[in-house]
């Protein structure tokens, strides 16, 4: 069975999987609010889609 030679050190034990967190999959940043939203689809927090006003508040 493999050993590892060296006990790996805090800083790298932490430095694993940090890039699956940065950003929720299928989701992208409304453009006019920063709020995720799903791409091709009309914001939820301000209503607009594509620089545009569409849904009323
Ligand atoms: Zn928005």
């Amino acid at each position: 069975m493999a050993v590892p030679k060296q006990r790996t050190s805090k800083k790298v034990k932490n430095q694993r999987r940090t890039h699956k967190k940065l950003h929720v999959p299928g989701m992208v940043e409304c453009s006019n609010c920063g709020e995720l939203t799903k791409p091709h689809h009309v914001c939820k927090s301000c209503g607009q889609y594509d620089g545009k006003q569409v849904v009323e508040q």
